[in-house]
């Protein structure tokens, strides 16, 4: 069985070249004993970075037959990179890891045998995530959660560790749309299944390429690629706040009429016109931003641009 090492990287040089050599390495240690055949390969995608990743992907391509590496024509983001590295891949089995190396690469060995005996989707499950920090760790429990509760089947501490099969690969690139969250989508394709417990590390060099915005952004994606949960909740705050508006029509009604102390008041007027127009701005929020995806999606732009290849597959 032949594999291809799938590693998004956007400004890795800091790393890079620790974390080729140990999946050269680990790479040379499956081949020697007979798990993966020869042929297969590492395969570097290079987001467009700014800085000298991609002279260092050169190089170790020209180095070792067993690199290759695709350059997108800019920074396209996390997502849209590891998607055109699996798509690149010709292989049997495509893994899938950040170039940081905080996934274990000790258990690829592991995801490879689920793959042969039959597996289609193997799923890397952080059972630890020590190296993270307390926020991420926090943010990313508390989206789990939420995920779940709105319906959304996700592997929880599930990242983008994961080994693919060529079915696999094949179906994913049927999915045609424009904001991807692959881990969605993955778990969308069905198929036999098996996940693999691994701890979490921190991150070697360089620092996290995912701040709190991008993060926020890869949320949004997973929630309103998947479910309309929001725009449902949408409607029910709407169909309360009419409710209560009734309610208070009511009182009004009966202080004006029933007793005498009708003040000449403003609160009943000023209260429920703040209330509503807030609710209403949240609510045509809400219903923007699927708008919003709507809008890209139709557009079937093309997701990315590969600017240049190196290394010996040249792909499809
Ligand atoms: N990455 C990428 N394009 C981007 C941002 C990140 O290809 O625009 C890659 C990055 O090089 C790394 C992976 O995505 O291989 C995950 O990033 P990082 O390790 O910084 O995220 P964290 O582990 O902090 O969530
Ligand atoms: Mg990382």
């Amino acid at each position: 069985m032949r594999i291809d090492i799938v590693v998004p990287c956007y400004n890795e040089e800091a790393v890079l070249p620790d974390s080729a050599r140990r999946l050269i390495d680990l790479l040379s240690s499956m081949t020697a004993a007979g798990q993966v055949a020869g042929g297969s390969r590492i395969l570097f995608v290079d987001d467009g970075s700014c800085d000298d990743t991609w002279r260092l992907i050169r190089t170790l391509a020209a180095a070792d037959p067993r690199v290759a590496g695709i350059r997108l024509s800019r920074n396209m983001g996390h997502q849209v990179a590891l998607l055109a590295g699996l798509l690149e891949s010709r292989a049997d089995a495509a893994i899938s890891i950040d170039a940081d190396l905080q996934d274990n690469i000790g258990a690829m060995p592991t995801m490879v045998e689920h793959c042969r005996a039959g597996c289609d989707i193997v799923y890397g499950v952080r059972a630890k995530r020590d190296g993270d920090t307390v926020f991420k760790r926090l943010t990313a429990g508390l989206f789990y959660r939420a995920m779940n509760r709105i319906g959304v089947a996700l592997v929880p501490h599930h990242g983008d560790f994961r080994l693919l099969s060529r079915r696999a690969l094949d179906c994913l690139a049927e999915y045609r749309e424009t904001n991807l969250f692959l881990r969605g989508l993955v778990t969308q394709l069905g198929f036999r299944t098996a996940t693999v417990d691994y701890e979490r590390s921190a991150r070697r060099a360089g620092e996290s390429k995912y701040p709190l915005r991008r993060m926020l952004a890869l949320a949004l994606d997973g929630v309103t690629s998947f479910s309309a949960a929001p725009l449902r909740a949408t409607t029910a705050v709407g169909a309360l706040a009419v409710l209560a508006s009734v309610f208070m029509t009511a009182w009004v009604l009966w202080i004006r009429f029933g007793t005498d102390s009708a003040v000449p008041g403003w609160a009943s007027t000023v209260i429920p016109m703040y209330f509503l127009g807030g609710m209403q701005l949240l609510c045509i929020g809400v219903v923007g931003e699927y708008l919003a995806r709507v809008y890209l999606e139709v557009k079937h732009r093309p997701r990315y641009f590969i600017d240049e290849r190196i290394g010996q597959g040249q792909g499809g």
